[in-house]
């Protein structure tokens, strides 16, 4: 049987891998404006980064990681015990952690500095069930600005994500962007016993899941998918009722930032987002596909204490990342569409056997010239070629028959308008190039 792509992964085939080329060009075009510059960062890191980082206790790191133990294989696992010294590894499930780690290891921003803003793209793992836009192995592309707390840090990173969606062709008002605050260690352990003593009142109409929360996690309940859970949940205390004066303060620069820039936004302060590190600042951009739990398509946060976590010095930071896939399906549905491939411009056709050498040898020298060219590779007849050429979408075709190149010349066939040309083989590249640049 042949073998398929393991579930929840996705081939990116030639259409979209160009489309997902695109989705990142354009967002280092977007984010580069913002002073943001490129960083790539292991797609393995130490499974412990992500332990202390994210927060055990999150369905990320608690139930959804890929983890192995390097150079342990499966007899040693069974054997027990003899796994000692070999460290634990996990395939990153987000790239905050990584991009934290790597600043704090190389020092990237130094007592006095300027913030480091980076961005990056690539495939994350999460080992979720897959259903229609929640896959094992997705595409995120981040950014992550370190060593700020100033709200206009917070407000720039959320106004250049909506200028991204923008650029990518995603109309304004198919989208709604929520943002809260989540308050910070002054005010959030207060708050966090605010809910987990109202969750014990209403602990008969909660999940299982939610139960166990009440004692590991309780702001995890206001992401719980089970209706009783969400009901519930509604009427909780507010994270906005409990925020010192600081959060406060720093919540009403950002939001008074995004008024002045015009973005609309909703308040939402059962907004919390999956992950442990955040403080203060978060947002989430939601699009209406009918499924609540696959209708985030980008969203993020402050990090406040994340890079102390990691062993760092005091270091606040910001963040965001957007899936590729679901912005993918969501510009879809709003009809944006994979560009048609065309992987050439000119054909190089053979008339007779005898011209094939001649043929390889002047397709190389357009390729040399930049120009990108094809010819057959199948010893075609030559109305296959004239076919092949029409399929592969060529503008030009250019016939090499022995009476042309005898005279040394090429026929030069404009596929759009329909004419044929002789042009001089050693001036060929030069006119080829003349002629897809007009
Ligand atoms: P998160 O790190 O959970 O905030 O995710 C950021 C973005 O990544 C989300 O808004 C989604 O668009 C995307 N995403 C998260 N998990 C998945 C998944 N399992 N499959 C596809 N996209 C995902």
């Amino acid at each position: 049987m042949a073998i398929h792509a393991p579930e929840g992964t996705r081939d990116l085939l030639p259409d979209e891998a160009l489309f997902w080329e695109r989705f990142k060009r354009t967002a280092a075009e977007v984010f580069g404006r913002y002073g943001y510059v490129p960083i790539d960062t292991p797609i393995i890191e130490l499974t412990e980064l992500f332990v202390r980082g994210i927060g055990e206790a999150t369905d990320v790191v608690g139930k959804e990681m890929f983890t192995a133990i390097s150079g342990a294989n499966l007899a040693m696992l069974l054997d027990g015990g003899t796994i000692k010294g070999k460290s634990r590894l996990s395939l990153r499930p987000e790239g905050t952690a990584g991009v934290v780690r790597a600043v704090v290891q190389h020092d990237l921003v130094p007592q006095g500095a300027p913030p480091a803003k980076l961005m990056y793209a690539g495939p994350m793992f999460r080992a979720e069930r897959p259903q229609r836009g929640r896959q094992r192995q997705f595409n995120q592309v981040g950014i992550e600005c370190l060593g700020a707390d100033d709200p206009t840090v917070d407000a720039e990173a959320i106004i250049m994500l909506m200028r991204f969606y923008d650029a990518m062709g995603m109309p304004a008002d198919a989208m709604r962007l929520l943002v809260n605050s989540m308050g910070c260690e002054t005010c959030r352990p207060a708050y966090r016993d605010a809910v987990r003593a109202y969750m014990e009142q209403h602990a008969d109409a909660l999940c299982d899941d939610c139960h166990r929360r009440i004692d590991t996690n309780p702001l995890r309940a206001f992401d719980c998918k089970n209706e009783g859970c969400a009901a519930v949940m509604a009427d909780a205390p507010k994270i906005t009722d409990h925020l010192c004066e600081d959060c406060q303060a720093h919540y009403q620069q950002v939001k008074a930032l995004l008024d002045g820039a015009g973005l609309s936004y909703i308040e939402d302060p059962a907004l919390v987002r999956g992950l442990d590190y955040y403080t203060r600042t978060v947002f989430e951009v939601q699009v209406d596909n009918g499924k609540r739990s696959q209708s985030a398509i980008g969203g993020g946060g402050r990090y406040d204490k994340l890079a102390e976590e990691v062993g760092g010095r005091p270091t606040p930071g910001f963040g965001f990342a957007l899936g590729y896939e679901r912005t993918m399906l969501a510009l879809q549905e709003v009809g944006v569409a994979f560009p048609q491939v065309c992987r050439c411009d000119v054909f190089v056709a053979c008339v007779d056997e005898a011209a094939r050498d001649r043929a390889f040898a002047v397709v190389q020298s357009l390729r040399d010239a930049g120009v990108r060219s094809d010819m057959d590779h199948q010893q075609r007849s030559l109305k296959s070629q004239f076919k092949l050429a029409d399929k592969l979408g060529v503008r030009f075709v250019v016939v090499l028959g022995p009476d042309e190149l005898a005279a040394g010349k090429a026929l030069v066939r404009d596929m759009g308008a329909h004419t044929e040309t002789p042009v001089r083989l050693d001036g060929l590249a030069c006119e080829m190039q003349a002629l897809i640049s007009r």
